[in-house]
């Protein structure tokens, strides 16, 4: 035999080619109908109204709600926070939090399967898909459609409504940190500034390639509230489940087939709740952490349910301790009132307490009074010794605010460098002023003496005072 034939009847490792990457296939789901559907087309239409409506309301001459970050200015309705109002902005994060943590214990992932922005976005965008390109068998036979002139059209005439949906939902968003009614016409005209321009851009983007692009892929890799929510959840904290024991084992069967007569669960493997998921998971495998909570498939087993006259609740909201036995469904609200709830609860309402009552007894004006380092003690025309002092005073309020102030310590002291009739304070700015506070010489001995400044002020056009005292110290001799 020659080389030449051997080498041809050898065995040859076969070449293979290994993908490190494997691209998300394209998740088509069907459009749920039902309750739970019902619910969340609520929910949608409840928090796009305050995202796209909001910021058009007028409030006493203003945009109703505000953030105006290059003046470091928030509106929110009647209330006006400025720099020094950065607390309730923590205090908001933490009431967020604790709001999440409590909600989450009691009914599992009910933000991610209703009122999360990337949920909401993506059925938002699932909506256009089906309302151009139909339901999911006309999509998927779509993608499969070589490029043809019907391909083209249906495609582009889906992506103008997604560019103006994305377009729109980037104008409002910054329109909730610049005036909308002037950001909008001046948009139009080519003046709009670059900073809103680009918030607008960069968020009309990112609703694009997180809703219509990556869609379930964030959920599944991305988000890190589907990782840690399982340290919240307990056995009785409200889960999607497929009751195994009821729906196996699973199969076809003739829809007047008795039940008694065969020997198979309520389950008709009709794949329905599948074909639902908008992430593509298949709930009859078991809890796991891609499931965003959306209850699809609650609504699809349901329907199914319904036509084959089985009992609903095949897939339901239930709890792990249900699933176990150690209780029925219909005792799961007696299990909400317990530690792990009412923790997380009392925690929430004592910082909703805290910040509402702080909120309603804040202060408009704030005053710091900074000692001036570069002036030591000094004699001034009187004879009287005196410190120098410079007063930060911060008006967050919308009107202009009259400032008065004197000080206390000493038998004999005098506070000098601000008008008598008051000092005007305009509104939302902060002014720095030079003051001096003088005694005469026997009580201006060595060492550090408390003394306190006592200022009153009101609204320019109002009679309605408030106090503020504050303490510092006199440096003597
Ligand atoms: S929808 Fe219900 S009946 Fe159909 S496969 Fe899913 S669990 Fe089974
Ligand atoms: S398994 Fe059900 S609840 Fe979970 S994401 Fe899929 S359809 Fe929604």
């Amino acid at each position: 035999m020659s080389n030449d034939k051997k080498d041809k009847t050898s065995k040859q490792p076969k070449e293979q080619v290994i993908q490190l990457y494997q691209g998300a296939k394209r998740i088509h789901p069907k459009m749920a109908k039902g309750r739970f559907a019902n619910l969340r087309i609520l929910a949608i239409l409840a928090t796009q109204f305050v995202f796209y409506v909001i910021p058009w309301f007028n409030w006493s001459g203003r945009q109703a709600v505000l953030f105006d970050i290059p003046e470091r200015h928030f509106y929110i309705f009647g209330l006006s926070l400025g720099a020094g109002d950065l607390i309730y902005l923590t205090m908001l994060l933490i009431i967020s939090a604790f709001g999440l943590f409590w909600w989450t214990t009691i009914a599992g992932r009910l933000w991610c399967g209703y009122s999360c922005p990337q949920t909401i976005y993506t059925e938002i965008m699932l909506w256009i898909d089906h309302f151009v390109e139909g339901d999911r068998n006309k999509r998927l036979k779509l993608d499969k459609e070589p490029w043809n002139f019907r391909k083209i059209r249906i495609k582009f005439t889906k992506y103008l409504i997604i560019f103006a949906v994305c377009a729109w939902t980037g104008i409002t968003f910054a329109g909730w940190f610049t005036p909308i009614r002037e950001f909008v016409p001046a948009l139009f005209t080519f003046q709009a500034g670059g900073g809103s321009l680009f918030a607008a851009a960069f968020y009309g983007f990112m609703t694009w390639l997180m809703a219509h692009q990556m869609r379930e892929q964030v959920c599944k890799y991305m988000c890190p509230y589907a990782r840690f929510q399982s340290a919240m959840f307990d056995k009785d904290t409200l889960i999607i489940s497929y009751d195994e024991e009821r729906g196996e084992p699973r199969g076809a069967r003739k829809k007047n087939a008795k039940k008694e007569d065969l020997p198979l669960g309520d389950c008709i493997n009709c794949t329905m709740c599948v074909q639902v998921c908008p992430v593509g998971i298949d709930i009859r495998d078991g809890l796991q952490y891609q499931c965003i909570g959306c209850a699809a498939c609650i609504d699809a087993c349901d329907e199914i349910m319904d036509k084959m006259n089985y009992p609903r609740g095949l897939i339901r909201y239930t709890t792990e301790s249900v699933l176990e036995h150690e209780y029925t469904d219909a005792d799961i609200k007696k299990r909400l009132l317990r530690p792990r709830v009412l923790g997380y609860g009392a925690v929430l309402l004592v910082a909703v307490i805290a910040m509402i009552t702080s909120i309603a007894f804040r202060q408009t004006l704030e005053v710091d009074i900074i000692k001036d380092r570069g002036v030591m003690l000094r004699e001034n025309n009187r004879g009287w010794l005196e410190n120098a002092y410079n007063l930060r005073i911060i008006n967050d309020s919308e009107r202009e605010q009259v400032l008065t102030a004197e000080v206390s310590g000493f038998d004999e002291i005098m506070l000098t460098g601000l008008p008598s009739e008051g000092l005007k304070v305009p509104a939302r700015e902060t002014i720095t002023i030079p003051v001096q506070v003088s005694t005469i010489p026997e009580y201006a001995d060595k060492g550090s003496h408390p003394i306190e400044f006592r200022f009153t002020y009101r609204e320019a056009d109002s009679n309605e005072t408030n106090t503020i005292v504050e303490k510092a110290s006199f440096i003597g001799e």
